[in-house]
């Protein structure tokens, strides 16, 4: 039997200074799969010369690099989805290029996809980054565990193997926020996890602000349909449940204590006052969330421009989509 095609796809953003080991590593990592592959790199709109190393690249080494370039920067998700618009493999990996996730745990994958898996997720053992990082993972992570019932344990790392109809599948779906480990679990009918090494960035820049992080954990949530929807009315009935018990309380105090407690009552309505504020804040702003991506989505606008491709395999999916 011939070895399925596969393909890696990395999405590279102001990385200059990994990009020569990570190609590296990775051509080491594909030819010890044993199968035939493809290494995407998709540049998405670096400044620091990362797309002229790419393209270099891809003219040195043939067939085995392909080099997808972007017009500018579209964000780490939209790189990935370009680059997977060009994977003709049967198997796709996707990784990060800053070298956290070692590509020597690439043939890890692809046997365990062998198995017969829709999906091979990983959990980073030892996780090397910053600690408001790894908290902001962890509660994202139980949060998307219990709305999705998809039991994932790390949701952030994005060295995962996806088969091709998997792919095909996230390629189709038009909405223009994405978050792609949860995307491909709504396709995947078996999912597994194994656990992969960690290492801590050496060079470069995390490209993640406060605000993007922020930004990025509202398009997970969001992206999970309609639980925050739900959360939302679930949270609303709680707290006016809690709202008239509480003024059923001020009642009975008063007709028991008489006016002079009630007095003092008043601020206790503050403070209720202000948590029923506060909870419509939480309310609106998460409504406002969901109207500011439907008024993305509704714009329609294409999530990314190619602006030069070197050595791609021809695949109906790339005609398709570009
Ligand atoms: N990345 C990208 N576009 C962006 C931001 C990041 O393609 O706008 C890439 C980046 O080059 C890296 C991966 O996404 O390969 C993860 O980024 P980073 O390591 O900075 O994120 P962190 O490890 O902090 O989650
Ligand atoms: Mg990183």
């Amino acid at each position: 039997m011939n070895p399925e095609l596969l393909s890696i796809v990395i999405p590279v953003y102001n990385e200059a200074a990994c990009l020569a080991e990570l190609i590296r590593r990775c051509l080491a990592a594909g030819r010890a799969t044993g199968h035939p592959f493809e290494l995407i790199l998709v540049d998405d709109g670096s400044a620091d010369g990362s797309d002229a190393m790419i393209r270099e690249a891809a003219r040195e080494h043939g067939e085995e690099v392909v080099a997808v370039l972007l017009n500018r920067n579209y964000g780490q998700h939209a790189a990935v989805l370009a680059g997977l618009a060009r994977a003709a493999g049967e198997i796709v990996v996707t990784l990060d290029a800053d070298l956290q996730n070692p590509p020597e745990e690439i043939p890890k994958l692809v046997r365990e996809m062998a198995r017969g898996f829709d999906v091979v997720g990983t959990v980073r053992t030892n996780r090397r980054d910053s600690l408001f990082r790894r908290l902001a993972s962890a509660l994202v992570n139980k949060a998307v565990r219990r709305a999705t019932g998809v039991m994932m344990h790390d949701y952030g790392c994005m060295l995962r193997a996806y088969r091709r109809p998997i792919v095909e599948a996230m390629l189709q779906c038009r909405e223009s926020s994405t978050f792609i480990p949860i995307l491909a679990n709504s396709f995947a009918r078996t999912t597994t996890e194994i656990p992969v090494r960690h290492d801590a960035r050496r060079q470069g820049d995390s490209k993640y602000s406060l605000l993007r992080l922020i930004s990025l954990q509202f398009d997970l949530l969001t992206s999970m349909s309609t639980f925050p929807l739900r959360l939302l009315s679930m949270v609303g009935t709680i707290i006016a449940l809690g709202g008239m018990g509480f003024g059923i309380f001020l009642m009975t105090m008063r007709l028991v204590y008489g006016a002079a407690w009630a007095v003092e009552g008043v601020f206790t309505l503050f403070a209720a006052l202000f948590v029923f504020i506060g909870a419509q804040f939480i309310a609106m702003g998460l409504l406002g969330e969901y109207i500011g991506r439907i008024y993305h989505d509704v714009r329609g606008r294409p999530r990314y421009f190619v602006r030069e491709v070197v050595n791609a395999r021809q695949t109906s999916l790339a005609r398709i989509r570009s």
